[in-house]
């Protein structure tokens, strides 16, 4: 994920593995938003939790297909 820093502009990134464990941190305290540090200028960045969920690769909502029965075209005939 991509952070501008609102400091001094500079881009930096945080690891996914970062943003999945400020994420659970978040959820766990219920807080709004994480620290972000400026690897440049030091100024803490401020990234909120919304932000985080969108660069994280969400899993994806599982719908089963709706399956319906065709009746009998799959029944062979059987030859006597
Ligand atoms: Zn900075």
């Amino acid at each position: 994920m991509q952070i501008r820093c609102y400091r001094c502009g500079w881009s930096f990134a945080i690891k996914k593995d970062e943003i999945a464990f400020a994420l659970q941190a978040l959820e766990q305290a219920g807080g709004g938003h994480h620290d972000v540090r400026c690897p440049r200028c030091r100024h803490t960045n401020r990234v909120s939790v919304e932000q985080l969920r969108r660069s994280v690769p969400r899993r994806p909502v599982e719908t089963p297909p709706v399956v319906e029965p065709e009746p009998g075209s799959e029944e062979e005939p059987s030859e006597a």
